[in-house]
């Protein structure tokens, strides 16, 4: 019915919005001058892109409700994505380029004179993330959204996402990250879906109507989960998922009791404290937390996101959960969201009346695991005090999980007793743990992890036993990356160059960038791929330029390496091969040097003293190299201040050479080396995570190997030894006595000595100095083959057109014919 014949509003439905530049330019105006209540005369404002937000999110609204209207008539099965993180950065770009919108937009703002580019710049990242994990459940949704595939994220809205990082006298200092402080005009609050959830008090068993014993947990304080929606739009199908995130609030009821009449402000102060649930992300990566407000994240965004889950099965089912199995997959992405398992269990059991042998049989065949690391620092273990004080019911039911479970391995494996304490999810000792991992595993139907290699050590060292007892459930799942973001968006310039050669196809299947390598035989084809990164090299340029002061040349070679700083990354590797380069010059090799602009970016986690270090010492490189008149023109070094998803889509498209250094068997996947890759950089890196997948991708004459490979690492381990490599390797010895002397420190004495000291001790669980003189002559490579310009440009063609399988659409492919097994929305007319 149409909006002036409707007699209510809940049967209104209104005429479609125009998608075109007047009807944008309407609505933005209506949003500026009205709903936001601005004058013409503060034109240049950020309340502009909130007007422009707003105006598309009416568009995505539309599609949300009539895309919600078909997966409620379609009654198919559905995921559910719960992650901790979800690192978004900005939407407007990727609104506009999904919904087929930037003409349109660019068109409304010029009747305005305004620049679609700097409206965008006023849009704050939202950073719901530390880094490649986060950055993943951001790609997957937008993919599942492009597959159309019902899949719903759940998150949390935290009020201070990732730190921003400043760099003061070459330290990172944090500053907190208030995003919502203008308001975050892409999410609707629903007020209508809050949830309660318990915290504290115990277990109380009881019988029930049919004498039957049951469980209620009781004296507890509840906490409200209050959801608000952001809309993911899939690209240009008319699809709209969406991506729920629970912010914290504290119950309406009071406890006047605890407090005399007189304390009435006291009672309501005290409210406070549950609102600190949602407040923070936890900014460690790779690294466990420990801390009892993260639990109580994690628990809450379990019971959140599956209370929501059931409630919506009993509205449309009843109370027969017979077949939920049939109807919903939960995929948790790391351990952070596996209170999950025992938390279905409950609300099976206590809630919903089914018996343990019931909830089980669907706990079991709905739960799957991706394990993201295996890093022992960063395996998630709780102790069981800490379960027994804040979350009783939850403890119980893991320990009789875990009873039937040992039970089982027992009849499998009889009088194995050192199997079953291996297998225990309950870590004995002297503080007894809850070992997370082992929870999911026990829980799940589906265990994968995230590259080749990374489930291959998975099955064989971590979860060695669980392989053993339960091969079938294992997979792997390689990581991608969304190409409308981090190609097309990203990059016009090379969208539209790789268009003009081989078609729109590339668009909707990545993998078509195939029929592009024939081209890196075309002089002239090669000329124009040269344009285009040059240009995009500037744009890079002038970002390094404006926020750290120092001048790249855009002819030199751009050697980046910018991710979350971590020793396992080796940041310090590619240090000592800077100042090896600076050796060099000052030797008086300067003539035989290739020109190179090294970049780095990245957070330190706020507490891990090696990574802040490494940071110090990047920038005091950069302080004394780029300072020394002997390095004009060779080597210019820059630490670029709070990396994030923004600068990311600048960095990925003006980078030569991509830093993928990882001691082997340490980084999972990384993600960070496929956006390099689909723009046209070339990789140096070692045989770890997905960097085996790209080097057989491309060509292992197109990409730059070093270094030990994972088997040889753990051979060496017990015998190593670095001072051998020092010996070995006069150019090593020279850069660690340059370090040692205080060239680079010479106000700060010894600041650098952990960071040596960790270099030359016969622990250093990342073996720097073994890989040293490998990455040195490897870059020798690169620097040749930088030479011969028409070589390299092959070499980036050629890893551009290789680059297909690492789109994030064939992993959620695979997702979905492996473990989810949903069928897509039927396309509508205009999808
Ligand atoms: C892609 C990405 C990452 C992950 O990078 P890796 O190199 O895989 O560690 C981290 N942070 C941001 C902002 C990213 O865009």
């Amino acid at each position: 019915m149409s909006a002036d014949t409707c007699p209510t509003i809940s049967a209104c439905s209104l005429p479609a919005l125009g998608m075109d530049a007047d009807s944008l330019c309407r609505d933005l105006r209506h949003y500026f001058l009205r709903t936001l209540g601005r004058d013409r005369e503060s034109a240049i404002s950020p309340h502009l892109y909130t007007a422009l937000a707003m105006s598309l999110r009416d568009r995505l609204v539309e599609r949300w409700k009539a895309s919600e209207s078909l997966r409620r008539k379609q009654r198919s099965k559905r995921t559910s994505y719960l992650s901790m993180e979800f690192l978004l950065g900005r939407s407007l770009g990727n609104t506009l380029l999904n919904l087929g919108l930037e003409e349109s937009a660019t068109q409304a703002l010029a009747q305005e004179g305004l620049e679609l580019a700097d409206i965008m710049e006023m849009e704050h990242d939202a950073g719901l993330g530390n880094g490649g994990l986060g950055r993943l459940a951001a790609c997957f949704l937008d993919s599942c959204a492009t597959l159309r595939l019902p899949v719903t994220g759940y998150g949390i809205r935290y009020a201070y996402g990732m730190f921003r990082q400043e760099i003061i006298h070459g330290e990172q200092t944090e500053e907190p990250d208030h995003w919502l402080k203008d308001g975050y005009p892409w999410e609707l609050k629903r007020p209508d879906r809050v949830r309660p959830i318990h915290f504290g008090g115990r277990s109380e068993p009881f019988h029930d109507d049919h004498g039957r014993q049951r469980f209620r947990w009781v004296d507890c304080n509840d906490v409200l989960a209050v959801p608000y929606d952001i809309p993911i739009p899939g690209y240009r199908n008319e699809v709209v998922n969406t991506l729920r995130l629970w912010r914290a609030a504290a119950t309406d009821v009071f406890d006047l009791g605890e407090f005399n009449a007189g304390a009435y402000p006291e009672a309501v102060a005290a409210k406070n404290a549950a609102e600190h649930i949602s407040m923070v992300l936890y900014p460690n990566d790779s690294s466990e937390n420990g801390k009892e407000l993260r639990l109580r994240q994690q628990y809450f965004l379990a019971s959140a996101s599956l209370q929501d889950v059931l409630s919506d099965w009993v509205i449309e089912y009843g109370h027969d959960f017979s077949h939920f199995a049939d109807h919903h997959c939960f995929q948790l992405n790391d351990t952070h969201p596996s209170c999950a398992v025992p938390e279905l269990m409950r609300l099976l059991m206590d809630k919903h009346g089914l018996d343990w042998d019931q909830a089980w049989a669907i706990t079991g065949k709905t739960m799957a695991y991706t394990n993201h690391t295996l890093l022992p620092e960063a395996l998630e273990k709780w102790p069981v005090r800490l379960f027994r004080q804040l979350l009783p019911r939850l403890l119980e039911i893991i320990f009789e999980i875990n009873a039937r479970f040992l039970g089982d391995v027992a009849r499998h494996w009889p009088g194995q007793t050192e199997r079953l304490r291996r297998l225990s999810i309950i870590e004995e000792g002297a503080e007894p743990m809850v070992r997370m991992a082992h929870l999911a595993v026990v829980g799940s139907f589906s265990v994968n992890g995230v590259a080749a290699l990374h489930t291959e050590l998975l099955q064989e060292e971590l979860f060695a036993d669980f392989h053993a007892l339960w091969p079938e459930k294992f997979n792997n799942k390689t990581n991608g990356v969304t190409p409308r973001r981090w190609l097309q968006w990203a990059n016009p310039g090379l969208s539209a160059l790789l268009s003009s050669r081989i078609g729109d196809a590339w668009k909707r299947d990545l993998a078509a960038l195939q029929a592009l390598a024939p081209a890196a035989d075309d002089a002239d084809f090669r000329r124009r791929w040269a344009v285009v990164r040059q240009a995009n090299k500037v744009r890079l340029a002038e970002l390094v330029h404006a926020h750290t002061g120092v001048r790249f040349d855009p002819d030199a070679l751009f050697d980046v390496q910018v991710k979350r700083i971590h020793e396992y990354k080796r940041q310090l590797l590619n240090a000592l091969h800077v100042i090896h380069l600076y050796d060099r010059i000052k030797r008086g090799e300067g003539a035989e040097i290739t020109p190179r602009d090294v970049l780095f970016a990245g957070k330190a986690a706020p507490g891990y003293f090696m990574a802040k270090r490494i940071i110090k010492l990047i920038n005091n490189l950069a302080e004394v190299i780029n300072a020394d008149p002997a390095t004009a023109g060779l080597l210019r070094v820059a630490f670029l201040p709070d990396y994030r998803v923004s600068v990311m889509e600048r960095i990925c498209a003006g980078t030569d050479l991509s830093e993928q250094i990882s001691t082997a068997g340490k980084e999972a996947s990384g993600t960070g080396n496929m956006k390099f890759m689909m723009n046209g950089a070339i990789t140096i890196g070692t045989l770890d995570g997905a960097n085996i997948e790209i080097r057989e991708a491309v060509g292992h004459d197109h990409f730059f190997l070093f270094g030990l490979n994972a088997g040889e690492v753990a051979e060496l381990r017990p015998h190593y030894d670095p001072r051998l490599y020092l010996q070995a390797d006069p150019d090593l010895q020279r850069v660690v006595e340059l370090l040692q002397s205080g060239y680079f420190n010479q106000f700060e004495p010894g600041i650098f000595d952990p960071l040596i000291d960790a270099l030359l001790h016969p622990h250093d669980p990342w073996m720097v100095a073994a890989d040293f003189t490998s990455y040195k002559l490897v870059q020798r490579e690169v620097a040749d083959a930088w030479q011969d310009q028409a070589h390299w440009l092959r070499l980036s063609i050629l890893n551009t057109a290789a680059s297909g399988g690492f789109s994030s659409d064939r992993t959620i492919a695979q997702y979905n014919a492996d473990i989810w097994h949903l069928d897509p929305l039927p396309a509508v007319a205009g999808g």
